[in-house]
């Protein structure tokens, strides 16, 4: 079998939210909303099945989708992208990523991951043949080392991996990091994948800008989307990639060997779905933005440091203030098993061998119904 994959374990995500289905807890780890997600979008799914085609769509996406892919990135980022030469369709932003990262490196190449980096980027990187070079936020307060950054980069260095907003730190990259970011890019003739998956879910006071949208970043970045999180629909798995035609072809090729293509109606339905005028947006990430006040206070309340959440379903804590002395891990374990609520132990987003992993800081989900959050905080304060 394949050493790489052999030696990994079950992500976390699925670990801890296995063990709040075994013990009944509130399952703010695993980041996925506990409700339906919007009637609209599902019944534009139900007719679009009735009605068919229900076989292969093309290769890169029915049109509807990959057109409304196109105007959406024009309408919110002027970022004018002809559709039909630079977006692609994908299962999920999960196999965009392995398109993209599978795509676009050879063995022997680097790879630059921003720690606490998401799980699936690493082990991607790695079964390509290539090296991921790790780069660490300051931790809790997620700020960008640029000088840690300007020395991760090598002869070798062939892309970044980015992710604003950025799971799990909540924070919202600020024009000055993505200027230094971008100008390191163009420094080191490199490419970067931009994983904006959570675009839409930003709060008061910050604002997404694609790193594709900075001056001489258009042709050497990709961006990538998810219809789970803009619309509240994780397990659809609709994702899209938009990039320069250059890029876009070896991408797509990978593409048509992992996945080939994904199911119509979906597409069908989250092509609509993206046309909604602005107050669907707005009220999205005005309906997070109090789920996110109702727990960060609910949290500080039961003695957790809050580090407050930009943007993204997530916020982080510190437990330093409530005195445990074990592994983060083993907090979210007993957490789940004894106080009911389970969360995410942050450490699961740095490489094993990374020197300075915290091993205090906790991950809550707050895209859950006031009622499930009001009572996590309820058993939280039971903690101390
Ligand atoms: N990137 C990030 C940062 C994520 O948090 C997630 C998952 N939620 C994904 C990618 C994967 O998205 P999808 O569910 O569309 O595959
Ligand atoms: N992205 C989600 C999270 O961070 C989980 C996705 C998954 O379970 N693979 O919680």
């Amino acid at each position: 079998v394949n050493r790489l994959f052999e030696a990994q374990g079950t992500t976390i995500f699925a670990v801890m939210s296995q063990l709040a289905g075994e013990h009944g807890a509130i399952n703010l780890g695993q980041g996925a909303p506990d409700d339906e997600g919007p009637e609209d979008l599902r019944r534009r799914a139900m007719e679009a099945i009735e009605k068919g085609p229900n076989q292969y769509p093309p290769m890169m996406g029915v049109p509807e989708l990959r057109e409304a892919v196109g105007a959406h990135d024009n309408r919110f980022y002027d970022l004018n992208v002809d559709w039909q030469r630079e977006v692609l369709v994908t299962a999920g932003a999960t196999e965009a990523l392995a398109a993209a990262l599978m795509g676009l490196l050879n063995p022997g190449d680097e790879a630059i991951l921003i720690e606490p980096a998401y799980d699936s980027y690493r082990p991607i990187i790695e079964a390509a043949g290539a090296t991921p070079v790790n780069v660490q936020l300051r931790a809790p307060d997620w700020k960008l080392d640029e000088e840690a950054l300007a020395r991760a980069f090598s002869s070798k260095t062939k892309l970044l991996v980015f992710n604003s907003p950025m799971n799990p730190t909540g924070h919202v990259f600020s024009k000055s990091e993505l200027e230094a970011i971008a100008a390191l890019a163009r420094k080191h003739d490199i490419y970067v994948i931009c994983d904006e998956v959570y675009e839409h879910l930003i709060y008061s006071g910050h604002e997404h800008i694609p790193l594709m949208s900075l001056p001489g970043m258009r042709e050497r970045c990709v961006k990538i989307g998810s219809a789970g999180k803009t619309f509240s629909l994780t397990g659809w798995k609709i994702g899209y990639i938009t990039a320069p035609e250059n890029l876009m072809g070896v991408i797509a090729k990978a593409h048509q060997f992992i996945t080939f293509t994904v199911p119509p109606a979906f597409q069908y339905a989250v092509a609509w779905g993206l046309g909604q005028d602005d107050a669907y947006y707005r009220h999205l990430a005005e309906d997070l933005e109090r789920k996110r006040d109702l727990l960060s206070k609910g949290l500080a309340e039961a003695g957790f440091a809050v580090t407050p959440a930009e943007g993204t379903y997530f916020v982080t804590t510190d437990i330093r203030s409530l005195g445990y002395d074990g592994s983060d891990l083993d907090f979210c374990r007993e957490l789940t098993t004894r106080t009911k609520v389970a969360a995410i132990p942050i450490s699961a987003f740095y490489a094993p061998g990374s020197p300075n992993v915290p091993q205090t800081l906790i991950r809550f989900c707050f895209c859950k119904q006031p009622a499930a959050l009001e009572e996590a905080i309820a058993r939280l304060k039971e903690v101390k």
